[in-house]
């Protein structure tokens, strides 16, 4: 039987791996099996646990606790993790999903290790060499043997780089919000989520933010719900004190709990904007026909932009008149922009062909 030993590490990619997750348990002819590595990366439980129980998830046959937060320390020791585990189990092949130091400690330890690598999410670029995740990408695509991209734009980029072959398919993340969306009804809410170090780790940054989207909903009478990530909780705290929850709700900003992914979902779509740093939310929140404004400079999902479904909102004093344009956009659904929803199939179809075939 082919087995698939699949690298996880962080929130999206336990989403990400539940719609491949999910095509193997419909396709048992195939015969696939997975084992699942969790490097621990995210192992704060309401950015961990709760995907691998509500997503179906197996649970993962290796759990790391690492002892590093310096990146190059860390990146050694997940490296040093997960050669043990290929030692020891011997996959067929290695999956790695996306750009985070998981994916690329995966993708090093496939090729030192002679096991065929395939990355799913390849091709993106958000051409800014100061983000982290821009060299994690770049880098794991160079060596991958399987390239599994989720857009035209991103097939091209990998040519750009002089790497041709990679499979296009759809976006796996699509095929989650297809297969997880509910209907419900827009009310007067603004979902806002932010957790990316840019925005967030300078306090009176973070601040700003808050505070204009905060008094922006406050002259349109809309409630801002926000699922605040443990990094900017960090960070407000740090700006603002222990009472930082009150004074930001003064604000008109709801903070509560990191959610799970279908009341995410569910929070998407009853929102009548979405505004966030995050690449997997502003995708979902096409999927869902809810438009967004996404804060930060640059995107790797430009269709989004391109389509007029997504604006970009550099600055905290930029955030108003966009907000104002774009709460009244209509987002086109039909246009497919990440296929229909069976990504994950196809993704399936052509790692057992390819492996069966090598
Ligand atoms: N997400 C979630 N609950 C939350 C916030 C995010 O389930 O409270 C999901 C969201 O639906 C998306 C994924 O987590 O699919 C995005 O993760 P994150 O924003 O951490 O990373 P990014 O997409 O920016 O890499």
């Amino acid at each position: 039987m082919p087995r698939l030993l699949t690298i996880l590490g962080a929130r999206p990619q336990f989403i990400k791996a539940a719609a491949l997750t999910r095509a193997i348990a419909a396709n048992p002819e195939m015969g696939w099996t997975q084992d699942i590595l969790h490097t621990g990366q995210h192992y704060d439980e309401s950015l961990s646990k709760v995907f691998f129980d509500t997503l179906n998830l197996p649970e993962p046959r290796w759990q790391f606790s690492l002892n590093h937060s310096n990146r190059p320390e860390r990146m050694e020791e997940m490296r040093n993790g997960i050669r043990e585990c290929v030692q020891e189990s011997k996959p067929d092949a290695i999956l790695v999903y996306g750009d985070t130091d998981s994916t690329l400690a995966g993708a090093q330890v496939a090729k030192e290790e002679g096991v065929i690598l395939i990355h799913v999410e390849a091709g993106l670029r958000s051409f800014d060499l100061e983000m982290p995740e821009e060299i994690n990408r770049i880098e794991t695509d160079k060596i991958s043997d399987i390239l599994f991209a989720p857009t035209i734009s991103a097939v091209k980029n990998l040519e750009k780089e002089g790497i041709y072959g990679a499979f296009l398919t759809g976006d796996i993340m699509h095929d989650n919000a297809v297969h997880f969306s509910s209907n419900s009804k827009n009310i007067n809410q603004i979902l806002l989520t932010m957790h990316r170090p840019s925005n967030v780790d300078e306090p009176s940054r973070a601040i700003s933010w808050v505070k204009e989207i905060g008094s922006w909903a406050n002259s349109k009478d809309l409630n801002i719900i926000f699922p605040i990530h443990p990094r900017t909780q960090k960070s407000l705290e740090m700006g603002i004190g222990t009472n930082w929850k009150e004074k930001i709700a003064n604000w008109g900003v709801e903070a509560v709990n990191p959610v799970g992914y279908v009341e995410l979902l569910g929070l998407i779509n009853e929102s009548q904007l979405v505004v966030t740093d995050s690449g997997g939310i502003q995708k979902e929140s096409y999927s869902c026909a809810t438009p967004s404004v996404v804060i930060r400079h640059n995107t790797e999902w430009e269709e989004l932009v391109e389509l007029g479904c997504t604006v970009l909102c550099p600055e905290p004093n930029d955030f108003k008149p966009l907000a104002d344009a774009q709460i009244n956009v209509d987002v086109d659904t039909s246009t497919e922009l990440y296929g229909d929803g069976n990504a994950a199939l196809s993704i399936l179809q052509i790692i057992n062909n390819k492996l069966n075939n090598a």
